[in-house]
């Protein structure tokens, strides 16, 4: 029988429950005549939590315009997952169904200068969170061209909206709906007092607007990106914008409200 056309990827986690759903499903594509394609697919489906479409998304980053993600949770419902590991049939006769629709985010670029003129540019989905190795970081920080403070303190992250839940959460940011198109700015553990004075809590930054930090004091920081961390050192700026490519997620009839997800996750049943 002929093909659909559609290629697939599909990526998990190696807990033994993801990797039962990737088998399981992945016959199941075959069955459907869907093509398993691991370099260049249409639909990358990614199998285990959040962390795990965070890999997907980082594996495909630079195709973000050929690709659609779609997330099968193998716990509970994460924030970039629609599936749970019991609906496969639903999602394969989904993907059967499907001619295209999708819902798209925005995703953070970030551009790392460091003093030797060497340039290094991350794409995130979640965040970038910057942090001098062992001390207390000072940077200057310029938003749309006003140099705006001094900071001091542990580091700062940068959030999209989707990434708004994660840990910019917990570090007291706020939560962004994801079609926001905007970048969240969060201390963390910035020094307050009569001499070092930072605005205190998060700043919601158009997407037109950039974000510029320079760390005034040259040695080893890290900057993480989603799941991943990087040490540099001599950084002399680091550039903040929204990127030209956005990510797409397969639009599917199963598709949980946002406001959903955040109570289910954070909230949970309200007492009547
Ligand atoms: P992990 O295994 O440490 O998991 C962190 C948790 O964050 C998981 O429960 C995951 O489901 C959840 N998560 C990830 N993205 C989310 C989102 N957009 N909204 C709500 N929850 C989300 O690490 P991981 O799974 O590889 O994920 C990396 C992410 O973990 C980072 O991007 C960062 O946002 C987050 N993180 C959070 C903290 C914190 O809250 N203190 C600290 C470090 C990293």
């Amino acid at each position: 029988m002929k093909n659909t056309g559609k290629r697939v990827d599909l990526i998990a986690n190696r807990k033994p429950q993801s990797q039962k759903v990737l088998h399981k499903l992945r016959e199941k594509l075959k069955k459907q005549h869907f093509i398993i394609n691991d370099t260049n697919p249409d639909i990358v489906i990614s199998i285990g939590g959040d962390g795990m479409l965070l890999s997907a998304f980082h594996k495909y980053e630079n195709q973000l315009d050929k690709v659609r993600f779609v997330g099968v949770h193998t716990g509970h419902l994460g924030f970039y997952t629609d599936y749970r590991d019991f609906e496969l049939d639903q999602l394969v006769a989904n993907l059967q169904l499907d001619s295209g629709a999708k819902v798209s985010y925005p995703v953070l670029n970030v551009k790392v200068t460091l003093e030797n003129g060497d340039v290094k540019t991350f794409r995130a989905l979640n965040e970038a969170s910057i942090r001098r190795s062992d001390r207390t970081m000072v940077a200057d920080i310029i938003i749309n061209h006003v140099p705006f403070e001094r900071f001091r303190g542990d580091g700062v992250t940068v959030s999209t909206p989707t990434g708004s839940t994660a840990y910019n959460k917990s570090l007291g940011g706020a939560v962004l709906h994801p079609t926001i198109e905007a970048l969240q700015l969060t201390e963390i553990a910035s020094l307050n007092n009569r001499v070092y004075r930072t605005l205190g809590s998060s700043i919601i930054v158009p997407k037109k607007d950039k974000i510029e930090l320079l760390p005034t004091r040259n040695d080893y920081h890290t900057l993480s990106v989603d799941n991943s961390t990087y040490s540099f050192r001599n950084i002399e700026r680091i550039d903040y914008q929204i990127d030209h490519h956005k990510i797409h997620f397969l639009a599917t009839p199963s598709h949980t409200s946002f406001w959903n997800r955040v109570k289910d996750a954070f909230i949970g049943e309200v007492d009547e």
